[in-house]
Protein backbone atom coordinates (compact mmCIF):
# COMPACT_ATOMS: atom_id res chain seq x y z
CA UNK A 1 0.00 0.00 0.00
CA UNK A 2 0.98 3.94 -0.87
CA UNK A 3 1.45 5.70 1.96
CA UNK A 4 0.50 9.32 1.86
CA UNK A 5 2.76 12.47 2.28
CA UNK A 6 1.25 12.93 6.02
CA UNK A 7 2.09 9.05 6.76
CA UNK A 8 5.30 9.53 5.45
CA UNK A 9 5.99 11.97 7.41
CA UNK A 10 5.36 10.79 10.83
CA UNK A 11 6.98 7.16 9.84
CA UNK A 12 10.10 8.80 9.33
CA UNK A 13 9.79 10.20 12.95
CA UNK A 14 10.72 7.07 14.84
CA UNK A 15 13.09 5.77 12.60
CA UNK A 16 15.84 8.72 11.13
CA UNK A 17 17.65 10.74 13.04
CA UNK A 18 16.26 14.27 13.37
CA UNK A 19 19.31 16.24 12.28
CA UNK A 20 17.16 18.11 9.66
CA UNK A 21 13.65 20.21 10.07
CA UNK A 22 12.30 19.87 6.50
CA UNK A 23 9.62 21.26 4.91
CA UNK A 24 7.10 19.36 5.45
CA UNK A 25 6.14 18.36 1.40
CA UNK A 26 7.45 14.48 0.43
CA UNK A 27 8.51 14.69 -2.97
CA UNK A 28 8.20 11.80 -5.45
CA UNK A 29 8.84 13.13 -8.66
CA UNK A 30 10.96 15.74 -10.29
CA UNK A 31 11.50 16.88 -13.66
CA UNK A 32 13.44 20.64 -14.38
CA UNK A 33 12.36 22.68 -11.90
CA UNK A 34 9.48 21.04 -11.31
CA UNK A 35 9.27 18.67 -7.94
CA UNK A 36 5.73 16.55 -7.32
CA UNK A 37 4.74 15.52 -4.38
CA UNK A 38 3.45 12.12 -3.14
CA UNK A 39 -0.51 13.39 -4.22
CA UNK A 40 0.50 14.68 -7.33
CA UNK A 41 1.10 18.89 -6.12
CA UNK A 42 3.63 20.37 -8.12
CA UNK A 43 6.10 22.75 -6.96
CA UNK A 44 8.39 25.20 -8.32
CA UNK A 45 12.00 24.35 -6.86
CA UNK A 46 13.63 27.56 -5.69
CA UNK A 47 16.08 25.52 -4.16
CA UNK A 48 17.60 23.14 -6.32
CA UNK A 49 19.03 20.78 -3.87
CA UNK A 50 21.28 23.90 -2.35
CA UNK A 51 23.01 24.08 -5.79
CA UNK A 52 23.47 20.65 -6.44
CA UNK A 53 20.64 20.66 -9.30
CA UNK A 54 21.88 23.71 -11.21
CA UNK A 55 20.98 21.47 -14.34
CA UNK A 56 17.44 21.08 -13.11
CA UNK A 57 16.38 17.61 -11.72
CA UNK A 58 17.43 14.42 -14.25
CA UNK A 59 18.18 16.63 -17.19
CA UNK A 60 18.85 14.78 -20.02
CA UNK A 61 21.72 14.54 -20.91
CA UNK A 62 22.95 13.81 -17.76
CA UNK A 63 20.40 11.40 -17.14
CA UNK A 64 21.80 9.51 -20.91
CA UNK A 65 25.20 9.80 -19.23
CA UNK A 66 24.43 8.09 -16.27
CA UNK A 67 22.68 5.38 -17.84
CA UNK A 68 25.24 4.75 -20.52
CA UNK A 69 28.04 3.72 -17.68
CA UNK A 70 25.30 1.91 -15.04
CA UNK A 71 25.24 -0.41 -18.07
CA UNK A 72 28.75 -1.02 -18.31
CA UNK A 73 30.79 -0.16 -15.65
CA UNK A 74 30.33 1.10 -12.05
CA UNK A 75 33.30 0.77 -9.64
CA UNK A 76 36.19 -0.35 -9.37
CA UNK A 77 37.78 1.47 -6.09
CA UNK A 78 41.60 3.28 -7.21
CA UNK A 79 43.40 0.18 -6.75
CA UNK A 80 42.72 0.14 -10.42
CA UNK A 81 42.65 2.30 -13.22
CA UNK A 82 38.54 2.87 -14.85
CA UNK A 83 38.75 4.15 -18.30
CA UNK A 84 36.60 7.14 -17.43
CA UNK A 85 38.61 9.29 -14.78
CA UNK A 86 41.23 11.03 -17.21
CA UNK A 87 38.57 12.26 -19.29
CA UNK A 88 37.03 13.64 -16.65
CA UNK A 89 40.15 14.83 -14.90
CA UNK A 90 41.57 16.39 -18.24
CA UNK A 91 38.23 17.95 -18.73
CA UNK A 92 37.52 19.55 -15.31
CA UNK A 93 41.23 20.65 -15.12
CA UNK A 94 40.79 22.69 -18.79
CA UNK A 95 37.56 23.81 -17.31
CA UNK A 96 39.00 25.38 -14.39
CA UNK A 97 42.37 26.18 -15.74
CA UNK A 98 43.95 24.39 -12.81
CA UNK A 99 46.39 21.17 -13.67
CA UNK A 100 45.10 17.91 -11.62
CA UNK A 101 42.56 16.95 -9.57
CA UNK A 102 41.63 14.88 -6.67
CA UNK A 103 38.32 13.29 -6.81
CA UNK A 104 36.26 12.78 -3.80
CA UNK A 105 32.58 12.14 -3.22
CA UNK A 106 30.96 15.19 -0.61
CA UNK A 107 31.46 18.63 -0.38
CA UNK A 108 33.14 18.27 3.04
CA UNK A 109 35.48 15.37 2.05
CA UNK A 110 36.69 17.94 -0.54
CA UNK A 111 37.50 20.14 2.06
CA UNK A 112 39.17 17.98 4.43
CA UNK A 113 41.30 16.83 1.27
CA UNK A 114 41.92 20.80 0.77
CA UNK A 115 43.22 21.33 4.36
CA UNK A 116 45.25 18.12 4.49
CA UNK A 117 46.61 18.45 0.76
CA UNK A 118 47.40 22.54 1.81
CA UNK A 119 49.17 20.89 5.11
CA UNK A 120 51.47 18.91 3.33
CA UNK A 121 52.28 21.61 1.12
CA UNK A 122 53.64 23.55 3.89
CA UNK A 123 55.26 21.16 5.46
CA UNK A 124 57.20 19.84 2.28
CA UNK A 125 57.48 23.09 0.16
CA UNK A 126 57.14 25.88 2.36
CA UNK A 127 59.27 24.75 5.24
CA UNK A 128 56.85 25.20 8.20
CA UNK A 129 57.88 22.93 11.53
CA UNK A 130 56.19 19.93 12.01
CA UNK A 131 52.39 20.01 13.31
CA UNK A 132 52.63 23.92 13.24
CA UNK A 133 50.54 24.53 9.96
CA UNK A 134 47.76 27.37 10.58
CA UNK A 135 44.89 27.63 8.32
CA UNK A 136 42.74 31.13 8.60
CA UNK A 137 39.15 30.88 7.78
CA UNK A 138 36.49 33.61 7.72
CA UNK A 139 33.59 33.85 10.32
CA UNK A 140 30.30 32.94 9.29
CA UNK A 141 32.10 30.27 7.05
CA UNK A 142 30.09 27.15 5.87
CA UNK A 143 32.20 24.55 4.82
CA UNK A 144 30.73 21.17 5.71
CA UNK A 145 29.80 18.78 8.93
CA UNK A 146 33.22 16.81 9.47
CA UNK A 147 34.49 17.20 13.53
CA UNK A 148 37.61 19.16 11.93
CA UNK A 149 35.45 21.10 9.84
CA UNK A 150 32.83 22.55 12.67
CA UNK A 151 36.45 22.98 14.51
CA UNK A 152 36.22 26.13 12.64
CA UNK A 153 32.93 26.94 12.22
CA UNK A 154 31.46 30.17 14.25
CA UNK A 155 27.84 28.78 14.13
CA UNK A 156 27.75 27.02 18.00
CA UNK A 157 24.60 24.70 16.87
CA UNK A 158 27.06 23.13 14.48
CA UNK A 159 29.79 23.18 17.18
CA UNK A 160 27.90 22.16 20.40
CA UNK A 161 28.49 18.91 22.05
CA UNK A 162 30.79 17.73 19.20
CA UNK A 163 34.13 18.68 21.12
CA UNK A 164 37.24 18.11 21.46
CA UNK A 165 38.05 20.43 18.32
CA UNK A 166 40.97 20.10 15.52
CA UNK A 167 43.07 22.43 16.47
CA UNK A 168 44.95 24.83 13.72
CA UNK A 169 42.72 27.29 12.91
CA UNK A 170 43.02 31.20 12.72
CA UNK A 171 39.06 32.85 12.07
CA UNK A 172 39.06 36.25 11.15
CA UNK A 173 36.09 38.59 9.93
CA UNK A 174 34.80 37.83 6.30
CA UNK A 175 35.42 40.87 3.81
CA UNK A 176 38.19 42.27 6.00
CA UNK A 177 41.65 42.60 4.64
CA UNK A 178 43.28 43.98 7.32
CA UNK A 179 42.40 41.36 9.63
CA UNK A 180 43.49 38.75 7.24
CA UNK A 181 46.77 40.46 6.53
CA UNK A 182 47.02 40.76 10.73
CA UNK A 183 46.39 36.56 10.92
CA UNK A 184 48.64 35.08 8.34
CA UNK A 185 52.19 34.72 9.43
CA UNK A 186 54.96 32.44 8.85
CA UNK A 187 52.89 29.01 10.05
CA UNK A 188 50.29 30.03 7.41
CA UNK A 189 49.20 27.22 5.01
CA UNK A 190 46.46 28.41 3.42
CA UNK A 191 43.98 31.03 3.38
CA UNK A 192 40.63 29.34 3.14
CA UNK A 193 37.49 31.03 2.19
CA UNK A 194 34.19 30.97 0.62
CA UNK A 195 33.96 33.66 -2.22
CA UNK A 196 30.78 34.10 -1.57
CA UNK A 197 29.57 33.24 1.81
CA UNK A 198 26.15 30.71 0.81
CA UNK A 199 24.61 29.30 4.32
CA UNK A 200 25.58 32.76 5.69
CA UNK A 201 23.12 33.82 3.56
CA UNK A 202 24.65 34.75 0.53
CA UNK A 203 26.99 37.02 1.75
CA UNK A 204 29.08 38.81 -1.20
CA UNK A 205 32.10 40.56 -0.52
CA UNK A 206 33.36 43.72 -1.70
CA UNK A 207 34.87 44.20 -5.12
CA UNK A 208 38.36 43.89 -4.90
CA UNK A 209 38.01 41.37 -1.91
CA UNK A 210 38.82 38.65 -3.55
CA UNK A 211 42.14 40.09 -5.54
CA UNK A 212 42.78 41.53 -2.10
CA UNK A 213 42.89 37.86 -0.69
CA UNK A 214 44.95 36.26 -4.10
CA UNK A 215 47.29 39.61 -3.42
CA UNK A 216 47.78 38.98 0.18
CA UNK A 217 48.02 35.34 -0.57
CA UNK A 218 50.90 35.35 -2.95
CA UNK A 219 53.26 37.79 -1.29
CA UNK A 220 52.65 35.84 2.38
CA UNK A 221 53.42 32.83 0.47
CA UNK A 222 50.62 30.81 1.55
CA UNK A 223 47.46 28.89 -0.69
CA UNK A 224 44.36 30.80 -1.66
CA UNK A 225 41.76 27.80 -1.30
CA UNK A 226 38.76 28.77 -2.54
CA UNK A 227 35.48 26.90 -1.41
CA UNK A 228 33.10 26.78 -4.82
CA UNK A 229 31.22 24.10 -3.44
CA UNK A 230 27.93 26.01 -3.49
CA UNK A 231 28.79 29.35 -5.82
CA UNK A 232 30.19 27.35 -8.55
CA UNK A 233 29.50 25.47 -11.74
CA UNK A 234 27.57 27.84 -13.12
CA UNK A 235 25.29 29.91 -10.25
CA UNK A 236 26.59 32.97 -10.40
CA UNK A 237 26.56 33.45 -13.83
CA UNK A 238 30.02 32.74 -13.98
CA UNK A 239 31.86 29.01 -14.52
CA UNK A 240 33.45 30.25 -10.89
CA UNK A 241 32.48 33.04 -8.40
CA UNK A 242 36.31 33.93 -8.30
CA UNK A 243 35.67 35.34 -12.58
CA UNK A 244 33.81 38.33 -11.30
CA UNK A 245 37.06 39.55 -10.05
CA UNK A 246 39.58 37.27 -12.83
CA UNK A 247 41.11 35.48 -9.40
CA UNK A 248 42.65 32.23 -9.77
CA UNK A 249 43.19 30.33 -6.48
CA UNK A 250 45.73 27.74 -5.79
CA UNK A 251 43.19 25.26 -4.82
CA UNK A 252 39.68 25.31 -5.84
CA UNK A 253 36.91 23.13 -3.92
CA UNK A 254 34.08 21.89 -6.07
CA UNK A 255 31.16 19.54 -5.01
CA UNK A 256 27.47 19.66 -5.54
CA UNK A 257 26.29 20.76 -8.99
CA UNK A 258 29.58 18.47 -10.18
CA UNK A 259 27.29 15.18 -9.53
CA UNK A 260 24.43 16.35 -11.62
CA UNK A 261 21.96 15.86 -8.75
CA UNK A 262 22.61 12.10 -9.39
CA UNK A 263 25.71 11.02 -7.83
CA UNK A 264 27.76 12.48 -5.10
CA UNK A 265 30.93 14.09 -6.70
CA UNK A 266 33.11 16.38 -5.72
CA UNK A 267 37.02 17.40 -6.47
CA UNK A 268 39.99 19.37 -5.07
CA UNK A 269 41.35 21.02 -8.25
CA UNK A 270 44.81 22.87 -7.95
CA UNK A 271 48.14 23.37 -9.70
CA UNK A 272 50.83 20.68 -10.14
CA UNK A 273 52.59 22.20 -7.31
CA UNK A 274 50.27 21.84 -4.96
CA UNK A 275 48.43 18.84 -5.32
CA UNK A 276 52.08 16.74 -6.64
CA UNK A 277 52.41 16.99 -2.41
CA UNK A 278 50.38 13.57 -2.57
CA UNK A 279 52.04 10.05 -3.08
CA UNK A 280 50.41 6.79 -2.70
CA UNK A 281 49.16 6.11 0.82
CA UNK A 282 48.76 8.90 1.61
CA UNK A 283 44.96 9.79 1.17
CA UNK A 284 41.81 8.05 -0.75
CA UNK A 285 38.45 7.63 -1.30
CA UNK A 286 37.20 4.22 -2.03
CA UNK A 287 34.56 5.54 -4.00
CA UNK A 288 36.03 8.77 -5.27
CA UNK A 289 36.36 9.23 -9.12
CA UNK A 290 34.00 5.93 -10.07
CA UNK A 291 33.17 5.25 -12.99
CA UNK A 292 29.99 6.17 -12.91
CA UNK A 293 30.79 9.42 -11.06
CA UNK A 294 33.19 10.53 -13.65
CA UNK A 295 30.99 9.72 -16.40
CA UNK A 296 27.98 12.01 -14.62
CA UNK A 297 30.71 14.49 -13.54
CA UNK A 298 32.50 14.54 -17.86
CA UNK A 299 28.84 15.26 -18.98
CA UNK A 300 28.34 17.96 -15.84
CA UNK A 301 31.35 19.89 -17.45
CA UNK A 302 30.17 19.09 -21.22
CA UNK A 303 27.41 21.38 -19.80
CA UNK A 304 29.07 24.30 -18.80
CA UNK A 305 31.64 24.00 -21.53
CA UNK A 306 28.58 25.14 -23.33
CA UNK A 307 28.46 28.68 -21.26
CA UNK A 308 24.67 28.45 -21.96
CA UNK A 309 23.93 28.30 -18.24
CA UNK A 310 26.56 30.94 -16.92
CA UNK A 311 24.54 33.09 -19.64
CA UNK A 312 21.31 32.26 -17.99
CA UNK A 313 22.27 32.38 -14.42
CA UNK A 314 23.86 35.95 -15.74
CA UNK A 315 20.60 36.92 -17.66
CA UNK A 316 18.15 35.48 -15.33
CA UNK A 317 20.18 37.07 -12.62
CA UNK A 318 18.80 40.42 -13.82
CA UNK A 319 15.02 39.56 -13.39
CA UNK A 320 15.78 38.47 -9.90
CA UNK A 321 17.73 41.52 -8.54
CA UNK A 322 14.68 43.78 -10.58
CA UNK A 323 12.22 41.86 -8.79
CA UNK A 324 13.87 42.23 -5.61
CA UNK A 325 14.52 45.38 -5.79
CA UNK A 326 10.50 45.96 -6.22
CA UNK A 327 9.93 44.67 -3.27
CA UNK A 328 12.15 46.26 -0.69
CA UNK A 329 9.60 48.16 1.14
CA UNK A 330 7.00 46.02 0.72
CA UNK A 331 8.23 43.05 3.27
CA UNK A 332 11.59 42.81 2.30
CA UNK A 333 14.17 44.44 4.28
CA UNK A 334 17.14 43.85 2.14
CA UNK A 335 18.84 41.58 -0.06
CA UNK A 336 22.44 40.22 -1.66
CA UNK A 337 22.05 38.47 -5.23
CA UNK A 338 24.51 37.55 -7.72
CA UNK A 339 23.24 35.72 -11.02
CA UNK A 340 20.60 32.75 -9.97
CA UNK A 341 21.20 33.25 -6.23
CA UNK A 342 19.89 35.34 -3.78
CA UNK A 343 19.35 36.16 -0.04
CA UNK A 344 16.48 37.71 1.17
CA UNK A 345 15.87 39.11 4.31
CA UNK A 346 12.14 39.53 5.02
CA UNK A 347 10.66 42.15 7.75
CA UNK A 348 10.87 40.04 10.89
CA UNK A 349 7.46 42.05 11.58
CA UNK A 350 6.38 39.26 8.74
CA UNK A 351 7.62 36.48 9.94
CA UNK A 352 10.45 34.15 10.26
CA UNK A 353 12.15 32.75 7.18
CA UNK A 354 10.51 29.25 8.05
CA UNK A 355 7.01 30.37 7.95
CA UNK A 356 7.32 32.84 4.69
CA UNK A 357 8.48 29.06 3.22
CA UNK A 358 5.75 27.05 4.67
CA UNK A 359 3.68 30.25 3.36
CA UNK A 360 5.45 29.79 -0.35
CA UNK A 361 5.13 26.13 0.14
CA UNK A 362 1.27 26.48 -0.21
CA UNK A 363 1.97 28.80 -2.72
CA UNK A 364 3.77 25.78 -4.64
CA UNK A 365 6.94 27.12 -4.49
CA UNK A 366 9.86 25.50 -2.23
CA UNK A 367 12.69 27.37 -0.73
CA UNK A 368 14.37 27.28 2.25
CA UNK A 369 15.48 29.80 5.28
CA UNK A 370 18.69 29.76 6.04
CA UNK A 371 19.41 32.37 9.62
CA UNK A 372 16.43 34.12 11.01
CA UNK A 373 14.38 35.84 8.90
CA UNK A 374 16.84 34.98 5.19
CA UNK A 375 15.19 32.89 2.74
CA UNK A 376 18.07 31.72 0.09
CA UNK A 377 16.88 31.46 -3.46
CA UNK A 378 18.54 29.05 -6.03
CA UNK A 379 16.66 27.84 -8.71
CA UNK A 380 17.87 25.47 -11.13
CA UNK A 381 19.70 27.26 -14.03
CA UNK A 382 17.50 25.77 -16.43
CA UNK A 383 14.12 27.48 -15.27
CA UNK A 384 12.09 30.01 -17.73
CA UNK A 385 11.83 33.70 -17.20
CA UNK A 386 8.48 32.98 -16.98
CA UNK A 387 8.71 30.52 -13.93
CA UNK A 388 10.99 32.66 -12.34
CA UNK A 389 8.53 35.94 -12.48
CA UNK A 390 5.79 33.48 -11.28
CA UNK A 391 8.36 32.52 -8.08
CA UNK A 392 8.30 36.55 -7.53
CA UNK A 393 4.75 36.58 -7.71
CA UNK A 394 4.10 34.33 -5.08
CA UNK A 395 7.01 35.66 -2.80
CA UNK A 396 5.19 39.53 -3.66
CA UNK A 397 1.78 37.35 -2.30
CA UNK A 398 2.92 35.78 0.70
CA UNK A 399 4.75 38.78 2.23
CA UNK A 400 1.38 41.01 1.38
CA UNK A 401 -0.84 38.31 3.05
N1 LIG B 1 31.25 24.03 1.33
C1 LIG B 1 30.24 24.86 1.03
C2 LIG B 1 30.53 26.26 0.60
C3 LIG B 1 28.92 24.41 1.13
O1 LIG B 1 27.91 25.26 0.86
C4 LIG B 1 28.67 23.09 1.54
C5 LIG B 1 27.28 22.57 1.67
O2 LIG B 1 26.33 23.32 1.82
C6 LIG B 1 29.76 22.26 1.83
C7 LIG B 1 31.04 22.77 1.72
C8 LIG B 1 29.56 20.84 2.30
O3 LIG B 1 29.11 20.02 1.28
P1 LIG B 1 28.47 18.59 1.63
O4 LIG B 1 27.13 18.87 2.26
O5 LIG B 1 28.35 17.90 0.29
O6 LIG B 1 29.41 17.88 2.55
Amino acid sequence: TTRSSAELIRAEEPVLAHNYHPLPVVVARAEGTWVEDVEGRRYLDMLAGYSALNFGHRHPALVQAAHDQLDRLTLTSRAFHNDRLAEFAERLAGLTGLDMVLPMNTGAEAVESGIKVARKWAYEVKGVPADQATIVVAAENFHGRTTTIVSFSTDETARAGFGPFTPGFRIVPYNDLAALEAAVDETTAAVLIEPIQGEAGVVIPDDGYLTGVRELTRRKGCLFIADEIQSGLGRTGRTLAVEHESVVPDVLLLGKALGGGIVPVSAVVARRDVLGVLRPGEHGSTFGGNPLAAAVGTAVVELLETGEYQRRAAELGVVLRGGLAALVGKGVAGFRARGLWAGVDVDPAIGTGREISERLQREGVLVKDTHGSTIRLAPPLTITGEELRSALGALEKVLGS
